[in-house]
């Protein structure tokens, strides 16, 4: 149990936690200084003695929480796409550390824990418009992990199904079993191809670790660069390598640099659905934020965007990511799938009796630590389940109504200004598309090459907003990620003008003046 001194640290970190929490504004990043001071201040060996509990949280207090940057606290803070936590998430969140359990097996008898998780993941299907009796899920640590699980299932599924037509329906071998070398021998399969259009970066990372290797991943997009699949390119790669290849196809639904999506309504997955069963490949999708667009559906103000992750319950399996638009803390993602019998055939712990808590006489709940990676981890299901308890539908869908129609009034006021030009500029050409295409990512530059080169970096110092530095068309361009549920569109057009108002008249002082 823990004494006083313990329960007064802890009480110590909650009221600091309280007083960040209830600022009216925060600096999206801390002083330089700062980040020097804290770095000097951290340990560098193990103490011999423990500095103790009292020092150890002033030196957290005081030092290290004030060089930490705003990303998930400020509704400013536009890079990457963070997220932010709601209030109910945090609420559960705290709860977790306390109780500091692992969910993953289902133990009926001794906690509601892996209730809970199949609950939220039930919630969540729920919200983004997936029959709960068709798909299964499981949490992961984010939309990484369920890239990895995703082609892990389907690398499963793929190579199965080509060792069943060998050797028989009745095969018992798995490529779980075997390994992918001896499966891919006795399937007789030289190559896996990763199919996909813009795919974020974690795709080829997922590809690495599953021993498929990055180089296995093709771009089958139209030639404009788009995200778009180009039906023919992509047939033609299922067909070549259709006696010696096995291919897994991924739809990135909500490319990670514009926000586009690779298929804009349910003709096109099932144009995907159709190819994918002639040659026998799985269909995975990326949707890690673009999959939040489902909870629009319906709302003719968002008909494009939510057009582009219509379909999607003809896939095979889906990426998605909690602490982006869901808003729950760091790290939690989580992955779909429509065959449940796949995941274990990856994920089993095999021999391990102790582990096979599963009663099926009273409950269908699978342990998650035999469909996941982990075999232990975090509670991450709780505050997904408060959240969505304490919002419901309507609340999720006002917050994702707030966010859009934010990046399309930061969008809006790109396109008409003289000195910014709004990206990609042959889509933006038309005002409409504005209020058609986007979504929560606006990417943009300066028309004035030297100020372009620097733009980003000129915005961040304000600390009043962040933006992405990236990469387009060989140029350079900033990026905003609106992905925090306490984006206020009045109030932070207003910030967004003011930054980047004051961004082109130092500027242009710095240009008279030279
Ligand atoms: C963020 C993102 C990922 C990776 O997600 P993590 O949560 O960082 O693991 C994958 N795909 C897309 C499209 C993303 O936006």
């Amino acid at each position: 149990m823990e004494n006083d001194k313990d329960s007064a640290c802890l009480e110590r970190a909650h009221v600091h936690s309280l007083e960040v929490l209830q600022k009216q504004s925060i600096p999206v990043l801390p002083e330089s200084s700062r980040l020097e001071d804290a770095r000097s201040t951290l340990l560098r060996n193990i103490p011999e003695h423990g500095l103790g509990i009292a020092q150890t949280t002033a030196h957290l207090l005081q030092d290290i929480a004030p060089a930490l940057n705003a990303s998930s606290l400020s509704p400013t803070y536009y890079g990457f796409v963070v997220g932010g936590v709601t209030p109910a998430a945090r609420v559960a969140d705290s709860l977790v550390s306390t109780y500091d359990q692992t969910p993953t097996i289902h133990l009926p008898d001794q906690t509601v824990a892996s209730n809970v998780e199949d609950k939220a993941l039930r919630l969540l299907m729920d919200l983004l418009r997936f029959d709960q009796s068709s798909w299964s899920g499981v949490f992961s640590t984010g939309a990484t992990a369920s890239n990895v699980l995703g082609l892990a299932c389907g690398r499963e599924y793929i190579l199965n199904e080509r060792i069943k037509s060998r050797l028989g329906p009745d095969s018992e071998e798995r490529v779980g079993s075997l390994g992918l070398l001896q499966a891919c021998r006795i399937a007789g399969v030289e190559g896996i191809d990763i199919l996909t259009t813009m795919a974020h970066s974690s795709l080829f990372k997922a590809s690495s670790i599953l021993g498929l290797g990055r180089n296995c991943v093709h771009d089958v997009g139209t030639s404009d660069g788009c995200v778009t699949f180009d039906l023919q390119k992509l047939e033609q790669h299922l067909k070549s390598g259709h006696h010696n290849n096995a291919s897994i196809v991924v739809i990135s639904c909500g490319e990670v640099n514009t926000g586009f999506f690779a298929t804009h309504n349910l003709a096109d997955v099932q144009a995907l659905r159709t190819l994918c069963d002639k040659y026998g490949a799985w269909l995975h999708v990326d949707g890690a934020f673009g999959l939040f667009t489902r909870i629009l559906d319906g709302l003719p103000e968002f008909e494009t965007v939510a057009q582009g992750a219509r379909g999607l319950t003809l896939a095979d399996s889906i990426a998605g990511d909690g602490h982006k638009l869901l808003n729950v803390p760091y790290d939690c993602g989580f992955f779909l799938c429509r065959h449940p019998s796949i995941a274990p055939q990856v994920f089993q712990n095999p021999n391990a009796a102790y582990l096979n808590t599963k009663n099926a006489a009273t409950d269908m709940i699978q342990s998650a630590l035999n469909v996941g990676i982990e075999n232990s981890r975090r509670f991450r299901g709780l505050p997904v389940y408060a959240t969505l308890t304490a919002y419901g539908r309507q609340g999720y869908a006002d917050m994702l109504k707030r966010q859009v129609r934010f990046a399309r009034a930061v969008a809006a006021y790109l396109f008409v200004h003289a000195d910014f030009e709004l990206l990609p500029s042959d889509i933006f050409r038309d005002r409409v598309r504005i209020d058609q295409d986007i979504f929560i990512i606006v990417l943009f530059k300066a028309k004035n090459e030297a100020l372009n080169n620097t733009l980003a970096k000129r915005i961040n110092a304000s600390s009043k907003m962040y933006v992405s530095g990236t990469v387009w068309d060989n140029c350079p361009a900033s990026r905003i990620a609106v992905s925090n549920w306490q984006v206020d569109p009045d109030r932070d057009i207003n910030v967004v003008r003011t930054v980047l108002e004051d961004v082109l008249s130092a500027c242009s002082k710095e240009s008279s003046e030279t």
